[in-house]
This record gives C-alpha cells, sequence and structure tokens, in this order.
C-alpha cells in the first residue's frame, strides 16, 4: 500500500500541465470551446489518474498516470466543453480595491487579446466629423450614421459649410438617422458655434466641447479620446451593463460609473478600455441574450450562466465579425480587415448577410436602434448598436 502513495502524489504534478495546456489550446482554437474548457478538462483528467493510480502500484506508476491522463485529457475535453458548465467567478463578498483592480485589468487584458483591433464603429476623417458623427449616433445604430455621413460631408465639408446650409436640405440627408429635425438643428447649431466661438475647428478640451449644442460628456470623451489622442471613458448602455455584470460598480450613474471605473485603470488604457467592452458587448454579451458558451471570458465572469451556455446556440448569437457578418464601419480600419472583418454596405445596398441574428432589447438608458420610420423629432440619447 506504501507504494501507492507517491503514485497518487504525482498526479497532480503531471496532470495539471496537460490540463492547462488542453484548455489553453480550446481557447485559441475557438472562442465557443474556450470558455468552459478549462475547468470540464480537469474534472475528467483527475478522475482518469485516480483510475489508474492502483495499476501504477505495480511499478509503473508514473508513465501509467501521466500517459492516461493526457489521454483523458484529449479524448473527454472536446465532448466535456459541449456538456459541462462552468461556475461563475464570483468575487468575494468582501473583496479589497486592489483584488477588483487586478481582476478587472485582466479582463480588459482578455478582452485585448480578443478584440485587438478595437477602434471607434463611427466613420470618420477629422475630429469634426466625429463630433457630428457622434451627435448623429444618438437612438440609432453606428451603422445607420456611417451609411449617412458620406452624403452630409461631401455636402457640407466644413463647420462653416453646415452652420450656412439650408435645414430642410440637412433634414433630408439625415432622415436615415431617425429624429432628423432635432439632429439637424444640434450639428447646425454645433457647426455654428464652432464656426463663431473656436475659429472652425474642433476644440481639444473637455469644458469646450461640452459647451457645444448636443455634446455631453459622453460624446466629448469619444472626441477626445479617437480625434485627439486624449484618454477618456466612454460610458454608453453596453459599458454601462458590462461593468455591472463583471461587478466592477455597483454604480448606475453614468458619471459615478465613469468615476468608479476610472480608478481602476491607469488613464493610458481608458480610450481603449472602453472600444474593448463596447465591443464585447456588441458582439457577445448582448443586453437580452449574451453568448456565455461562447465567450472567451467566461472563466473571470461573474455572471456566466445569465444568457446561453450552450456553445454551439450561444455561437448562433455572436454578431458582427465574430458572427462572420459585416461590421459597422464602411472604412474600417486595415487591423479589422486583417482579422477577417468585413466591410459595412452603403445606404441602400444589402448586405449579403445580417449584421445581426436579432435585435438588440431597448435598455434602460438608450434604447435601440431607430429606423427610418422612427419618430421625426424628440431628444435623442446615445444609440447601442
Ligand atoms: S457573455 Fe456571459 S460569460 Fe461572457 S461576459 Fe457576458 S455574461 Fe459574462
Amino acid at each position: 500500500m506504501r507504494k501507492a502513495v507517491p503514485a497518487k502524489k504525482s498526479v497532480p504534478a503531471k496532470t495539471s500541465a496537460p490540463a492547462e495546456k488542453a484548455a489553453s489550446a480550446a481557447k485559441s482554437a475557438s472562442a465557443a470551446k474556450s470558455a468552459p474548457a478549462k475547468k470540464a478538462v480537469a474534472a475528467p483528467a483527475k478522475k482518469a489518474v485516480t483510475g489508474t493510480a492502483k495499476k501504477a502500484v505495480a511499478g509503473t506508476a508514473k508513465k501509467a498516470v501521466t500517459g492516461t491522463a493526457k489521454k483523458a485529457v484529449a479524448g473527454t475535453a472536446k465532448k466535456a466543453v459541449a456538456t459541462e458548465r462552468i461556475a461563475p467567478a464570483k468575487p468575494p463578498r468582501n473583496e479589497s480595491h486592489t483584488a477588483l483592480v487586478r481582476r478587472a485589468r485582466r479582463i480588459n487584458r482578455e478582452l485585448a487579446e480578443v478584440y485587438p483591433y478595437a477602434h471607434p464603429e463611427l466613420d470618420f476623417e477629422n475630429p469634426f466629423q466625429l463630433v457630428v458623427a457622434t451627435v448623429l449616433s444618438a437612438q440609432t445604430t453606428d451603422l445607420r450614421v456611417n451609411q449617412t455621413t458620406p452624403a452630409l460631408f461631401a455636402k457640407y465639408p466644413t463647420p462653416e459649410d453646415l452652420a450656412a446650409a439650408n435645414p430642410e436640405e440637412v433634414e433630408e440627408i439625415l432622415r436615415p438617422t431617425g429624429f432628423f429635425r432635432a439632429k439637424t438643428k444640434s450639428v447646425m447649431g454645433l457647426s455654428k458655434a464652432l464656426r463663431d466661438d473656436f475659429g472652425g475647428e474642433v476644440p481639444g478640451r473637455l469644458e469646450d466641447l461640452v459647451k457645444l449644442p448636443g455634446v455631453g460628456r459622453k460624446t466629448a470623451f469619444v472626441v477626445l479620446g479617437n480625434a485627439f489622442g486624449r484618454p477618456g471613458i466612454t460610458v454608453d448602455t453596453h459599458f454601462q451593463r458590462l461593468v455591472r455584470r463583471w461587478e466592477w460598480t455597483a454604480e448606475k450613474e453614468p458619471d459615478k460609473i465613469e468615476r468608479a471605473i476610472g480608478e481602476l485603470f491607469p488613464k493610458t488604457d481608458w480610450t481603449m478600455l472602453s472600444h474593448h467592452v463596447i465591443f464585447h458587448g456588441r458582439r457577445i454579451c448582448h443586453a437580452r441574450k449574451p453568448a456565455c458558451g461562447a465567450c472567451p471570458i467566461a472563466p473571470l465572469c461573474p455572471a456566466y450562466g445569465e444568457g446561453e451556455t450552450d456553445p454551439e446556440k450561444a455561437k448562433k448569437l455572436l454578431k458582427y465579425e465574430k458572427g462572420g457578418f459585416p461590421g459597422q464601419r464602411l472604412n474600417p480600419p486595415q487591423s479589422y480587415l486583417d482579422a477577417g472583418g468585413i466591410p459595412a454596405p452603403p445606404l441602400g445596398v444589402p448586405a449579403s448577410t445580417s449584421a445581426s441574428p436579432e435585435p438588440e432589447p431597448a435598455a434602460p438608458t438608450s434604447p435601440p436602434s431607430a429606423s427610418p420610420a422612427a419618430p421625426a423629432t424628440g431628444s435623442p440619447s446615445r444609440g447601442t448598436g
């Protein structure tokens, strides 16, 4: 019996490496398989090792355990991925600030690997185009804005041009974005302010940007982060939902969320963090049906299981490039194309595939996409697309 002791003892050391390796391989092979792999693999490996340990007493302990464990991991991993659920990675009730910082940064690092091409999903060539596009994105998708702005900027390329435009002509161009009368007032108003108060240039300071008609802190941070390279956190509906699911903060007000999350990351990370989180919210961690079974950060997520955990069903919920569909930008960055991303079609040109298997539901702070049939006036707020 004594001989059995070293055999049992040797098991974890010999099995943990292949188990990790298999889990890691599953992760890189496919997002759908990666999430449950780590845990699913561990169980069959242990079982296999226990079963063979008795045989090992005869003198071949090391070899038998290692060989069987490897075989067990390889043989059962795939099956286990499809059937076993992983437990939500709930943080301890009294999680320290340091532990929260570590946890949050780890999730962001993982997201950076999943979305190395993350970027603002509005097409723009200069700060003026970005501020106008961001204002137009209220209550509609970035896709619809991207399909609308080429005609707008071709006709009115500068703030002076747009400020002096005939409002009815602008309204006609902006009609596809919904709320087109209110949006026409906003973009013409902000163009007048740029012309009269800022010499026709978009200011690069938060305090100036928020004085422009239709520009709040969120829009200002989008502009600062993406047109001026100044760090900013964009708290849109996706960002709010995901940081709450990950238990990074319990705050509900966008300004408070922005402050709370800002304390977890260095300023230099803020802009890309926003893109990572929003990309994840748009593609995988949806409001109503998060695709948990196809989520690469599932092993780190306290909310795992809130959505579909079956890998095959979850895969069908993936959107944009993760689901093999076109993206939102007509002119996406090269890194996106290199990763297999497909540009969005121009307005009126049907995409061969839909970007969205099913529409996002209404969110409390930001209603879903407005269609051309959306109300003509009102107070738009930032869209979900
Ligand atoms: S999809 Fe599921 S597992 Fe992934 S982040 Fe969202 S809630 Fe968590």
